[in-house]
């Protein structure tokens, strides 16, 4: 199994000016390979791939020991891979007909990640493991401080450092992550995906209050106007922009942080867990929390504080598929199609079902619930019918 591991970085200000170093010689290693392939192509009509880029590095850094020859090439490999697969997605994209988008320029703050491969001297997990802190030796950078909140399992295979803000994380790459089982419960269920709690399971279990996670979105659509009516250039204006990057990072942290709590308690909770295939519903449920029912009064407080709420459930549904695989857990997806308008109890599908957001009668049986555990049961029930038919194949 894969897993990726990510921990907060403590650098010293000194480490810390390093890294900023080597994000820079890296944003400009790439600007300068996409600079070669448009010329070379535009004044001679020649394609360079990666291959020719990176036979060229060794001589790049003969010729920049205080500068490029500082670090390592093995990020610097990965740097001209990166560049060499957004020049494969752009033609991709042109051989489908699509809009294409030529491979862009990294101006300053847009290049945010190095990635080294995992080997002594370029880059190396706990590389003092007799230290009592646990360490990550970058070449050119040193022995780095990490916060190492949790065991690291599996074989480390890549290892980046990534700039948010004013923090630096590291997150490693591991393969041969071993699973942990947990004990069976007896117990499935099917979740509905929400607004209020990011999942309600048809037993009536809320995972996440998504409450701390409003309020966020709140104040940053408050830092968001204030910016908007600052001067250009000025000293507040400054001051306004880093506010609302840093409540960006908080909403980032807070989704991530909620995410893996429900999908924890989930995992522990139940042996299977069905929930709705969000590809099919292409992620535009409206702001009622259902594609049924759009719901009136909310296209105005939608905005910024809905998709923020709306954009943590392929976050969720990819952290919720680790979780299971790794616990030994089923995991099934449905079409989304019905599941908020049909009754769980008669199957009688109407939108008059539907009367408010919470609240779900049935017209025809008069069985009334909560809407989410209504919908949560109906999941549940298409998630065990798939099952069925494809054990009987
Ligand atoms: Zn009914």
């Amino acid at each position: 199994m894969r897993r990726s591991f990510t921990f907060l970085l403590r650098p010293t200000s000194k480490q810390a000016a390093a890294l900023t170093q080597c994000l820079e010689d890296h944003r400009q290693l790439y600007n300068a390979a996409l600079e070669h392939r448009r010329t070379a192509y535009g004044k001679a009509g020649v394609t360079i791939g990666y291959g020719e880029q990176s036979a060229e590095l060794k001589e790049i850094r003969k010729a920049d020991p205080g500068g490029q020859g500082r670090w390592s090439a093995g990020s610097q490999q990965q740097t001209l891979r990166r560049l060499d697969k957004a020049f494969a997605a752009f033609f991709r994209r042109v051989k489908a007909g699509r809009k294409a988008g030529y491979p862009r320029f990294k101006g300053r703050g847009r290049f945010d990640t190095v990635q080294w491969p995992a080997v002594k001297n370029g880059a190396s997990w706990d590389s003092q493991p007799s230290d009592r802190v646990t360490r990550v030796y970058l070449l050119g950078i040193g022995h780095v401080r990490v916060h190492r909140h949790r065991r690291v399992s599996g074989t480390v295979k890549t290892i980046s450092v990534k700039r948010e803000d004013a923090r630096w994380f590291v997150v490693l790459s591991c393969d041969e992550v071993p699973a942990e089982p947990l004990p069976a419960t007896g117990v499935v269920a099917g979740i509905d995906l929400g607004v209020a709690s990011l999942a309600t399971s048809s037993d009536g279990e809320r995972f996440d209050n998504q409450r701390h996670l409003a309020a966020c979105a709140d104040r940053l659509a408050a830092a968001q106007r204030d910016l908007a009516r600052k001067q250009r250039g000025s000293m507040r204006r400054r001051k306004a922009v880093a506010r609302v990057a840093a409540l960006h990072a908080m909403v980032r942290r807070r989704r991530l942080d909620g995410a893996h709590k429900a999908a924890l308690a989930l995992v522990r909770a139940y042996d299977v867990i069905v929930h709705e295939d969000l590809r099919i519903t292409g992620m535009t449920r409206s702001a009622s929390g259902t594609i049924e029912q759009p719901g009136r009064n909310v296209a105005q407080k939608a905005g910024l504080n809905r998709s923020i709420l709306d954009a943590g459930w392929g976050v969720f549904l990819t952290i919720l598929a680790d979780k299971a695989e790794s616990a030994g857990r089923e995991l099934i997806a449905v079409e989304p199609r019905n599941t908020s308008r049909t009754c769980s109890r008669c199957g009688h599908c109407a939108k008059d079902n539907r009367l408010t957001q919470a609240g779900f009668q049935c017209v025809a049986c008069g069985h009334a619930a909560h809407a989410d555990v209504n919908a949560a049961k109906n999941i549940l029930r298409a998630g065990l019918a798939l099952r069925e038919a494809a054990r009987a194949a």
